[in-house]
């Protein structure tokens, strides 16, 4: 936190100062930590709908935690609940209503899978009125159904959609907290793919990602590796890795146990060299945009017999409107920021450098979505990569290979750095977190994509934004 908003919000005079004139007090972020042995620790309150179908599942997700599991004694449904904690010889306690209000919970947890029609949704009133202030600052609250377009009838389809409405506004009301609320979507028969996203929410590693839907289908069981070195023995191939957000994810993948190649342009030698030293890394340097690109990515990736990752995160900006915008800028910034990706891949493709079980991940942006002004070229090529992206799903998931992609929301880089104070200070606090994101929290995300257990996240476009009120 160094900036002068947060040098006022570390001492008394400066909240109360911050809180006078109205202005926002966010508490600060709990991010991974290397010494917490396990993804989550703390208490639990857990409730489901009639007929929920991922108990067992948050069951056994919970197990691998350091968990203290409890349920609202007066639930219809206490039965099914004591019954999916016994299976998996997880203890649990019942906590009466008249004790609620004296408890304090570090997640709510909620299956709606078994939601039919719109009278069901009462159930999450009943559920979450009495809890929701109960919930700890940094706490989480999740949220799961089936995908409303994949429902039985309409009113399920409404019941399940209705969940992302749901999810989003509680994540506005808990903000405040810097605790987030995200709803999972589960395909039938994909609840052994749960465990990577269930427990990506429910950790640290979510920090900045609020408010979002993340959608699980059905894929090959892939046991979840060690919380700490999921990604030991997997190769990774950074694009844009000598700083910023690239430097980020290659740190991350490597603290996770991946070999990092970090390409940047030849330019960017020196940095990207001291970056591979700390971490063990190669470097490769070239310009993605050329046409020798692919082919020198694809030779390098064979030497290391493939590429299990592959991050697509280099990409300019050239801002102007359009109507000043000179047309090599607009050309300039398409070609880096997706044209170059899909050629890049496309020779990849055809010369099989990309493993079984690879995952791709691709850098859009919060501006792709909502799109903002002087960045109609940024915009353009952003969502060009989202489409690419959900597209390309279900071609890949034939090779068991997935795709998905990072929506980046305000993240304290040299680039934010540069916008003129209160431009920047609006821009940081727009969001249910108030406060801007770090670069760790793209490449934890990216992290959790690259996951051999993410075997069912195909298709997803995650913002990691604070729930930006920007395009939300
Ligand atoms: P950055 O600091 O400018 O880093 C991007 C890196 O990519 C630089 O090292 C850059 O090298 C390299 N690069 C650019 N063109 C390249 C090319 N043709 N070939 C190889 N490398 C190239 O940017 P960042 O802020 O970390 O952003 C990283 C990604 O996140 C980008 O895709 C960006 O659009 C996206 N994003 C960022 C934010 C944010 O708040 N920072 C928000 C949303 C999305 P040179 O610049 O030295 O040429």
């Amino acid at each position: 936190m160094g900036n002068f908003y947060e040098s006022l919000l570390n001492n008394n005079i400066g909240r109360n100062l911050l809180k006078t004139v109205g202005l926002p007090t966010p508490i600060e972020l709990k991010r991974y930590n290397a010494g917490q042995a396990h993804y989550f620790s703390g208490r639990v309150l857990i409730g489901t709908s009639k007929q929920g179908e991922l108990l067992n599942d948050i069951m056994r997700n919970l197990k691998a935690a350091d968990a203290r599991v409890c349920f609202p004694a007066n639930a219809h449904t206490a039965a099914e609940i004591i019954e999916a904690a016994n299976a998996h010889q997880l203890s649990i306690h019942a906590i009466e209503a008249s004790q609620l209000s004296s408890e304090k919970f570090d997640a709510l947890v909620f299956d709606a899978s078994g939601f039919q029609h719109a009278t069901d949704l009462d159930q999450l009133y009943t559920f979450f009125h009495p809890a929701l202030r109960q919930l700890s600052n940094n706490g989480r609250v999740i949220t799961l159904g089936r995908p409303p377009l994949k429902a039985s009838h309409g009113e399920q389809a409404a019941a399940m959609r209705a969940l992302e409405g749901f999810s989003r506004s509680v994540a506005k009301e808990v903000g405040k907290k810097s605790a987030t609320s995200q709803a999972i979507y589960v395909d039938a028969d994909a609840g052994h793919n749960l465990d990577a996203a269930f427990r990506f929410v429910m950790s640290a590693k979510s920090a900045y990602v609020d408010g979002q839907v993340i959608s699980v289908q059905q894929a090959e069981t892939v046991e979840y590796p060690d919380w700490h070195q999921p990604l030991s023995g997997k190769t990774a191939l950074v694009t844009g890795a000598s700083r910023g957000i690239g430097e980020s994810i290659a740190r991350t993948l490597a603290r996770d146990g991946a070999r990092v190649i970090g390409l940047d342009i030849p330019a960017a030698e020196a940095d990207l060299g001291r970056v591979m030293t700390d971490i063990g890394g190669e470097v490769l340097l070239a310009d993605i945009a050329s046409t020798q690109a692919p082919q020198i990515i694809s030779d390098t990736l064979k030497q290391h017999g493939g590429a299990d990752i592959l991050v697509h995160n280099a990409g300019i900006t050239r801002d102007k409107t359009l109507a000043n915008m000179p047309q090599h800028w607009w050309q300039m910034t398409i070609d880096i920021n997706l044209a170059a990706e899909e050629r890049i891949n496309q020779t990849l493709f055809e010369q099989k450098t990309i493993n079984p079980g690879g995952r791709i991940v691709c850098v859009s942006s919060m501006n792709g979505i909502a799109g903002q002004v002087g960045q109609t070229n940024y915009a353009t090529s952003k969502a060009g990569v989202i489409g690419y992206v959900q597209y390309m799903a279900a071609e890949l998931a034939q090779q068991n290979i997935t795709i998905n992609a990072v929506a980046p929301g305000f993240i304290e880089t040299a680039m934010t750095d540069a916008i003129p104070l209160m431009t920047r200070e609006v821009g940081r606090r727009l969001n249910s977190l108030s406060q801007g994101g770090q670069p760790v929290d793209v490449a934890e995300t990216i992290a959790f994509f690259a996951n051999p257990a993410s075997s069912g996240i195909n298709g997803n476009v995650i913002r990691v934004c604070g729930q930006s009120l920007v395009g939300a």
